[in-house]
């Protein structure tokens, strides 16, 4: 039976709807709304893209939007000066620091500088040990957007077995620790795992981010498995390029449960989690 296909863009639409809905209540009632600033240094034109979706979606929600598009140039004393004057502004509660920066900018050492309280990313150290602690954090965009497509399959996750192939910080660990907290038990797979189709055929619920296009295929899916794809990758076509995913999802969809397609699946997400994220800093911060 063909897999049923989890629509990322229609749950990151009831996402973005609920934050809109929570904007304008505050509106109403004559409050500040919440802000998100969204700093890019240089040029690359995919970030470009992705920085123009986010002031995009930022404003329909009806947040406050601040972009700072820096230079490529920019030393890391100005990118740290202006991380230091979007901390202090009252009108910003939620800061992105697009990635990859520019060779020369330590990508760690700017995270580090964002307070922990605007960091919409989830990247922060203490927002990091905080998920890990099951303390409340704000928690990465796209991990939490995996787990709300797996949950549209399923609403109780609770011992299943979630295998994630790939162990990055901003994707593979994160998620582990939110499918713990889900119940699940996690198995992370990487480079270095020996056989990798089976332990992908033990899983209830698949988690590919891995950055390989096509990677995994019918050999990996036990049937009626979740398959959440994380991977994009943009491939050459006879009629120009295209995106997908790191799952092959032609020799996947009549063995899986439910599966993401690439591209519309976990994408459009990490966009609204990181709106949701900004609502859950502007709440956090007043309450002290
Ligand atoms: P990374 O390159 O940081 O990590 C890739 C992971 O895949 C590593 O843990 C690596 O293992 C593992 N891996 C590589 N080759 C193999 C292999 N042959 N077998 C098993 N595991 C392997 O990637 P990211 O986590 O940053 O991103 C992964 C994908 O997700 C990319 O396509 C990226 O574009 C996409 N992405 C999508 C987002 C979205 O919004 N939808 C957001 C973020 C990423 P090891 O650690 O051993 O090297």
């Amino acid at each position: 039976m063909a897999a049923s296909v989890l629509d990322g863009k229609v749950a990151a639409a009831e996402v973005r709807a609920g934050v809109a809905a929570s904007v304008a209540e505050l509106r109403a009632a004559g409050r500040r709304v919440p802000g998100l600033a969204v700093v890019l240094v240089g040029g690359d034109p995919a970030s470009q893209v992705y920085v123009a979706a986010k002031v995009k979606h930022t404003h329909e929600v009806g947040m406050h939007s601040v972009e700072r598009m820096l230079p490529a140039e920019t030393s890391e004393a100005q990118l740290f000066d202006e991380i230091a004057r979007l901390n202090a502004d009252p009108a910003v509660d939620g800061i992105l620091v697009q990635l990859p920066l520019p060779a020369g900018l330590d990508s760690q050492r700017v995270l580090d500088a964002i307070d922990p309280r605007k960091d919409v990313d989830g990247f922060h150290p203490v927002n990091v040990g905080r998920l890990s602690l099951g303390l409340p954090a704000l928690e990465p965009c796209t991990p939490r957007g995996c787990v709300i497509l797996a949950k549209r399959a399923r609403a109780d996750l609770a011992g299943l077995h979630a295998v994630i192939v790939g162990r990055s910080n901003i994707v593979g660990k994160p998620l582990a620790q939110l499918l713990l907290r889900e119940h699940c038990t996690v198995t992370v797979a990487h480079s270095r795992t020996r056989d990798l189709p089976a332990i992908c055929r033990q899983a209830d619920i698949l988690i590919a981010a891995i950055g390989k296009p096509k990677f995994l295929g019918a050999e990996h899916v036990k049937p009626g498995a979740i398959v959440i794809d994380v991977g994009i990758n943009r491939i050459a076509t006879e009629a120009g390029t295209r995106l997908v995913g790191d799952v092959d999802f032609d020799a996947v969809k009549d063995i899986a449960g439910a599966i993401t397609p690439v591209p519309g699946g976990v994408g459009p997400m990490t966009i609204a989690c990181l709106l949701d994220n900004t609502l859950t800093a502007w709440r956090a911060r007043r309450q002290g």
